[in-house]
């Protein structure tokens, strides 16, 4: 009986050794090329944050061209892989949330806003609970840190509605989304309404006065209307130039107040389908990499093979091979089906912005808006959420990811 004893004490103690030095976060350096200057470097790594960033002569040859960056933040995922966040049929479970975390580590992203779109009071009540009780879950490393609700407070008109169902369409009203954030566990962060909706106005100021980000989508206001909105304290047009309608008046559209304005931020999905590279071009040379942000609208399709789909709500989208979502009842676009590096890589391409101002229109600029000091870029302090990839062929292929200090995802693991 001894030896036995013995080895099982042995591995116990070998458990518990591994675990501690798991709890601890232990103490590691990662090298590649700078995300800002495209230098050597290596990050240092110790209880799941960074403790330095050092520059470093050189980098063995199998690192050359790897680069290290701040892990992309997502303000915009309405699902991902197969999981929804509000379709569904109510089935959104915990586990869904954990799977569709899982598989973004895998495109680099680190920190996302699950989001939550236009739906029956019932249903979104019953998914915000579920992921109320999910997000402070371990396993998913603070990968959460709230949510984002976009609609059911937009405008009723076809083509500004976008796929969003009309019958649920309402005006704001504070005491049905005090108890949708209260089944959040008062963690939505940002609420995307359209300002020309009765009571808007007092719903933007009393955002404010609880520190929620307003966003200004699905709208067709007025120049006058968009100005008084962000008087009262929006932050950010969502999706500029998507939420709105195919046929639109030269002179009076919601498009150039929400430029016009520089206090506005804005957010753009950059997968190459949602915006022409002409509007790309022009509503970065406006708001310029201080005020633009990547964000995916990336929705359940990613990930999945093209096809025709029916929503829970018996609308029928198509996912082409291209990677496209269209609902073609209303020949809009249904969100995405690529994930935010697609976006990332894409902008570059067509606004020539650098690397560095890329990713932190993907990382330090929504980290910025909704106020997160403990991410966004890559400093002594911060989380240690980093991703490290290379530019193939003008696309960002991962290599690792790494979350809270944790490696999440390696692709020589799945290769293997
Ligand atoms: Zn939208």
């Amino acid at each position: 009986m001894k030896p036995p004893g013995k080895k099982l004490l042995a591995c116990l103690t070998a458990a518990l050794l591994f675990l501690l030095a798991g709890c601890s976060g232990g103490h590691s350096d990662i090298t590649g090329v700078f995300y800002a200057d495209n230098e050597p470097v290596s990050v240092t790594i110790r209880d799941g944050k960074i403790l330095a960033v050092k520059k470093i002569l050189r980098l063995p040859e199998e690192r050359a061209g790897l680069i290290v960056a701040p892990g992309f933040i997502d303000n915009q995922v309405n699902g991902f892989a197969g999981i929804s966040f509000t379709f569904g049929g109510g089935e959104l479970t915990a586990d869904g949330v954990r799977k569709a975390t899982l598989e973004l580590w895998k495109t680099g992203v680190t920190t996302y806003l699950p989001t939550l779109t236009t739906n029956s009071h019932e249903l979104l009540l019953k998914n915000f609970t579920i992921l109320g009780e999910v997000i402070d879950d371990p396993g998913l490393l603070g990968t959460i840190p709230g949510f984002h609700l976009e609609g059911p407070f937009i405008s009723p008109a076809d083509g500004y509605r976008g796929a969003h169902p009309l019958r649920y369409v309402r005006k704001p009203d504070w005491s049905e989304f005090t108890e949708l954030n209260k089944a959040a566990r008062n963690r939505i962060i940002e609420v995307t309404l359209a300002p020309e909706t009765e009571g808007a106005m007092d719903f933007i100021s009393k955002c404010r006065e609880n520190g929620i980000i307003v966003g200004l989508g699905h709208h067709n206001a007025d120049a006058a209307t968009v100005y008084e909105a962000i008087d009262h304290g929006a932050r950010i047009a969502t999706h500029l130039g998507n939420g709105c309608a195919n046929m639109i008046n030269r002179h009076l559209n919601p498009l150039w107040p929400q430029l016009a304005d520089s206090r506005l931020m804005i957010s753009i999905i950059g997968d190459g389908f949602h915006l022409n590279p002409e509007e790309i071009r022009v509503f970065y040379r406006i708001k310029g990499p201080e005020k633009t942000i990547i964000t995916s609208d990336v929705t359940s399709y990613a990930a999945l093979p093209p096809g025709k789909f029916t929503n829970v709500e018996g609308d029928t989208l198509e996912l082409t091979p291209e990677g496209m979502v269209r609902y073609p009842a209303q020949n809009v676009l249904a969100g995405s089906a690529s994930p935010i590096k697609k976006g990332i890589a894409n902008v570059m391409d067509v606004t020539g912005c650098s690397l560095e101002e890329a990713v932190n229109m993907a990382s330090r600029n929504p980290a910025e808006l909704y106020g997160f000091k403990d991410r966004g870029s890559l400093e002594p302090g911060k989380r240690a959420d980093l991703v490290l990839f290379r530019l193939q062929h003008g696309e960002i292929v991962v290599e690792k990811t790494i979350v809270a200090g944790k490696v999440v995802y390696d692709k020589h693991d799945d290769q293997e």
